[in-house]
């Protein structure tokens, strides 16, 4: 895989990705990155790339001339046109699906835009997705394209060792990950769930599933609706439903008895 990041700011580029898993898979020649200075491709001898935007308003906006040359460089070192990915607030939200998507690619460029953003022109004509990593403001597309060359990485074969890749993880099946633990098995009096000092291993994997299972149900149940679950599994989030039900009414009773009480308490008393 080879990312091609066009940038106002190369060195946050190249300072932020060469550490960890990452860095490491630079080094091996898994992946190569190139953070390609759009202000090389700035036409003047200020290396200035950006204008006031027509029509007023605040802030400056990137011009187009510049990110073009930039982007045909990179079409020219490749040779073909490659998938651009704007990042943009506007775009649509990053996903573990995009992430298996675009590690398809042997290369994919990446468009940092900073101020107001960049001139329309000039996205009409090199852009073919537009990303966003959520609804919120950032001051530039550095930070989102770091995050999403992470997120990408992991499935570019060879990134991770073969212990790291074959591991659960959040988001597979479209559950999130069991609770992990580790040494000492008692810390501050909160004991390990002993069924992962128990040895069993098959046991082990029942329980991890299931855990998933009620981390999914309690922190992202809008997942469990594409969730591939075996019947056992469906039987067990049956009874999750029905026990939250039974507690949700049980709540509703003490409170109800609670408040007749207090009205009772309330009402003058008769001497
Ligand atoms: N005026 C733009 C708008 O309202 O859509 C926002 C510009 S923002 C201040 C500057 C740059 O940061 C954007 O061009 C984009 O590259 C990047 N950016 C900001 N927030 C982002 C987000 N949530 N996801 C991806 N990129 C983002």
């Amino acid at each position: 895989m080879h990312y091609h990041v066009l940038t106002l700011f190369p060195e946050m580029i190249e300072q932020g990705l060469h550490t960890s898993i990452i860095g490491r898979a630079i080094e091996a020649g898994i992946i190569t990155l190139s953070a390609v200075n759009i202000r090389d491709y700035a036409g003047n001898r200020y290396g200035k790339v950006d204008d006031y935007p027509y029509g007023g308003g605040a802030g400056m906006v990137m011009q187009a001339e510049p990110v073009y040359q930039a982007c045909r460089a990179v079409e020219d070192t490749i040779g073909r046109k490659p998938r651009v990915i704007y990042l943009t607030p506007q775009g649509q939200t990053f996903s573990q699906t995009m992430v298996e998507d675009f590690a398809k690619e042997e290369d994919l460029v990446f468009l940092c835009g900073h101020y107001e953003g960049i001139d329309e022109r000039v996205l009409e004509e090199v852009v073919t997705d537009y990303v966003s990593i959520g609804d919120y403001v950032l001051t530039g597309g550095e930070l989102p394209a770091m995050v999403m060359i992470d997120a990408i990485s992991r499935f570019v074969p060879g990134v991770l060792s073969n212990e790291e890749s074959a591991q659960f993880e959040s988001f597979q099946d479209n559950l999130l990950e069991y609770p992990q633990y580790s040494r000492p098995s008692v810390w501050r009096g909160k004991e390990v769930p002993p069924i992962l000092l128990s040895g069993h291993h098959a046991n082990v994997e029942i329980w991890r599933r299931q855990q998933s299972i009620l981390r999914t149900w309690q922190r992202r149940p809008e997942l469990l609706a594409d969730a591939k679950l075996t019947k056992k599994e469906q039987q067990y989030l049956e009874k999750i439903r029905q026990e939250e039900q039974e507690k949700e009414e049980g709540r509703k009773t003490v409170c109800g008895r609670t408040a007749d009480a207090d009205r009772k308490e309330d009402e003058p008393h008769e001497s």
